[in-house]
């Protein structure tokens, strides 16, 4: 795994994501504007001694400097007025941007954190499609939604390979895309050793099908945003490459705010798609979050 970081990021920089790796996460929160305004939440959680800071991307979003009490059991969190979610997973739906009349779909929907943003976006109208092949980890998800109040939704137990037999086309797809994790170690350090580099392959042959299944599911003009917690470029610019050089129909577009680093055009001696630079990277050492990756991805006509 380290040689592979060497290869892209370079010596000095791969041990500053090592040391960043071991440090703890700051916990942070998206309030739920469905339930409750900003500076209500706000007021009510520094009254319980809660200290709260904006997260610069998103105005919803705040990093939680000082937690008194487990923000999993208060009374607050089990009112739906807030997602525990990291800064980074709050990036996806909100620079899908998607608008209250359209369809949506969620192709990887469990547990709901991006799914219940989704539909906070669209203001619980529209229609919201979220799909998740996991049985098991579909309760887990309903109980998110029902929390969260979200009631925009249809919920569908499908391999998200098989999108094209719903018949149906979005306007915006979020294909947060399973993955090897790697991008997660600083929340599980499990993931150190638990993955290897035949995972990454198995994970990403499954990602490039969900990928063009997901592109195909568009309608003209329609956006997929591909985002995975992993830093690895197997599982993402690669993927990428693979697909959209064999459909020409689908571009990569570039995100307003530059939030992360760059995407990789060139890794281990191969050149990939200029456009891959569109692309935003995130990691522990720069962005103090997860290691994370999204790419917006339009279809032209
Ligand atoms: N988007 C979720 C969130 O923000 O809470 C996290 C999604 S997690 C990265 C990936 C999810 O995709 C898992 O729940 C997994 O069971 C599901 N999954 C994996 N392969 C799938 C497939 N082929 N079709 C649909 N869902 C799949």
């Amino acid at each position: 795994m380290i040689e592979r970081y060497i290869e892209f990021l370079g010596l000095d920089e791969t041990i500053e994501l090592l040391k960043a790796n071991e440090r703890p996460l700051t916990p942070s929160i998206r309030i739920n504007t469905l339930k409750i305004k900003v500076n209500e939440l706000k007021k009510r959680l520094e009254n319980k001694g809660f200290e709260l800071e904006p997260i610069e991307w998103v105005p919803y979003g705040f990093k939680v400097a000082k937690e008194p009490h487990n923000l999993g059991s208060l009374h607050e969190f089990l009112q739906g007025y807030y997602y525990l979610q990291s800064k980074v997973s709050m990036l996806p739906a909100y620079i899908l941007d998607p608008k209250p009349n359209e369809v949506v779909i969620d192709m990887c929907a469990a547990p709901g954190g991006k799914s219940t943003h989704l539909a906070q976006i669209m203001e619980n109208n529209g229609t919201l499609i979220l799909i998740e092949r996991n049985r098991k980890r579909i309760p887990a998800l309903e109980v998110n939604l029902r929390r969260m109040g979200i009631t925009n939704s249809i919920l569908i137990n499908l391999d998200a390979i098989n999108i094209g037999k719903l018949t149906l086309k979005a306007d915006k797809i979020l294909l947060d895309a399973p993955c090897t994790g790697e991008g997660l170690i600083r929340q599980d350090f499990s993931r150190k050793k638990s993955k290897s580099l035949s995972d990454i392959k198995k994970m990403a042959n499954v990602q490039k099908k969900l990928l063009i299944s997901g592109l195909n599911a568009l309608k003209p003009r329609g956006k997929l945003l591909y985002s995975t917690c992993s830093i690895a470029p197997e599982e993402n610019e690669i993927v990428i490459d693979h697909v959209l050089k064999k459909n020409p129909a689908f571009i990569i577009d570039k995100i307003t705010y530059q939030y992360g680093v760059k995407g990789l055009t060139k890794v281990y001696g191969e050149n990939l798609m200029n456009d891959l630079s569109k692309a935003q990277r995130f990691y522990p050492h720069f962005h103090d979050t997860i290691g994370f990756f999204i790419c917006l991805i339009s279809k032209s006509t």
